[in-house]
């Protein structure tokens, strides 16, 4: 299958992003070619003169069947979130609502025009089940926790209950590792450095490099999270990581809120990416703001994640990557700290580099992973050649299409490879009955 689309305005690479006019033929799963002129006997050929062209995005951080939970523990303080609202209702939640949760999730994000997602959570099979009927690309991984008491004096269980989560994770690699026309592609998940044992890490760390695939977890995200770990191992977080093994090349550290000077050292030594959730940390009032302009300096990979939408709202990447680039104006006083570049980067290139996927540019050879935006909309007039253009008002809204690997899973705002309706409808059954 050939498709051609002609005269978009293209969004292209480079230290500042701009659009050029050109045209892109998707051969299969792959874009073929992007040039000023292509002329070919395509199977498809779409006249995209007010269309914008764009690498679709990516979450790179999130729990997508929480979708079920949003909008019902907002204005919760973090504990009471977790303890009273959130862990409660997740003990409840079954194969078949996870699948519902994450189909509803996966609808948002592909309106949202994102391509590729991050996941940890449970159910995980039901989960891959979405992915594979849904048509969008994702990194998959089961989130292992052998933490056993929360309250007092903490207690670990790895013997037990630790070495039980390694063995679904391991099943779980072994069912679904590039799975679903290679759209899946698994991550070894442990939860956080303070919900995991010292060997769980360690163990965690061996699979990942057993399988080559990523590291996923939750990272420097609280400052009681830092309390502990300083009370309980004298360690900072990324300090206490890395010595379990789980800083390198292929881990990707969920929030990176609370680093010291030298954690950010570590991190950029080691290669590892840094998910930053801006919109789920001021949701829950995290504090502070993570060290972006640092990492920056440091070269360190950054890509951008929701988290889950019940600490965000929405799965909207547009919507992050601004409140993100506000969110470092705001708290260094100074407007010109971060660019709207450096944003359109991590939701772009910065996700695919972190999540190993050849995608996340329009360029020749990488996946067809792409998106439309309607130029003749009113919050988007008038066209301004840069990256501020797209990031500080474009949205959701904009977003006309979305193709993942050379399929397009929404063709002019309609969803194509399931029934939306269908979801939404079970999707409000399923969350009511959940209270
Ligand atoms: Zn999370």
């Amino acid at each position: 299958m050939k498709i051609l689309l002609k005269n978009a305005l293209v969004l292209t690479n480079g230290k500042k992003y701009s659009f050029l006019r050109q045209d892109i033929l998707i051969n299969q799963n792959l874009i073929a070619e992007v040039s000023d002129d292509i002329s070919c006997n395509a199977d498809e050929i779409i006249d995209c003169t007010n269309r914008i062209v764009m690498p679709g995005l990516i979450n790179a951080h999130t729990h997508a069947p929480m979708s079920l939970l949003r909008g019902q523990g907002d204005d919760l303080q973090l504990k009471d979130w977790l303890n009273k609202f959130t862990w409660p209702r997740e003990a409840k939640m079954s194969s078949e609502q996870i699948k519902i949760g994450a189909m509803l999730a996966i609808a948002e994000m592909i309106r949202c025009g994102v391509t590729c997602f991050d996941e940890h959570y449970f159910h995980m099979d039901a989960i891959a089940k979405a992915v594979e009927q849904s048509g969008i690309r994702a990194v998959l991984g089961y989130s292992m926790i052998d933490r056993t008491k929360f309250v007092e004096k903490p207690e670990f269980d790895f013997e037990g209950k630790g070495k039980k989560e390694l063995k679904i994770s391991e099943k779980f690699i072994k069912d679904w590792n590039n799975k679903a026309e290679q759209r899946i592609t698994v991550s070894v998940s442990p939860h956080a450095s303070f919900t995991c044992s010292e060997q769980l890490l360690n163990a965690a760390s061996k699979s990942s490099k057993k399988h080559d695939c990523i590291l996923h977890i939750h990272a420097a995200e609280t400052r009681s999270e830092l309390a502990f770990m300083l009370n309980y191992y004298k360690l900072r977080p990324i300090q206490f990581l890395k010595k379990c093994g789980c800083i390198n090349e292929k881990s990707v550290l969920a929030h990176g809120v609370y680093v010291s000077k030298s954690e950010i050292e570590i991190i950029a030594r080691n290669k590892a990416s840094v998910c930053t959730c801006p919109v789920s940390n001021l949701k829950l009032a995290s504090g502070g703001a993570p060290p972006i302009p640092q990492y920056l300096k440091s070269k360190v990979n950054l890509c951008i994640g929701t988290d889950g939408a019940a600490s965000n709202n929405t799965l909207s990447i547009f919507e992050s990557m601004k409140i993100g680039a506000l969110e470092q104006k705001n708290f260094h006083f100074d407007a010109s700290i971060i660019r709207a570049d450096d944003y359109l980067y991590m939701g772009t290139k910065g996700g695919a580099k972190a999540l190993n996927i050849n995608a996340g540019e329009i360029q020749k050879n990488k996946l067809a992973d792409l998106i439309m935006l309607d130029i003749n909309s009113p919050n988007i007039i008038p066209f301004v050649n840069n990256a501020g253009w797209l990031v500080y008002a474009a949205g959701p809204q904009n977003v006309t299409d979305t193709m993942v690997n050379g399929k397009w899973l929404m063709r002019d705002r309609i969803i194509c490879t399931f029934d939306e309706y269908e979801i939404l409808k079970k999707a409000q059954k399923t969350a009511d009955s959940l209270n």
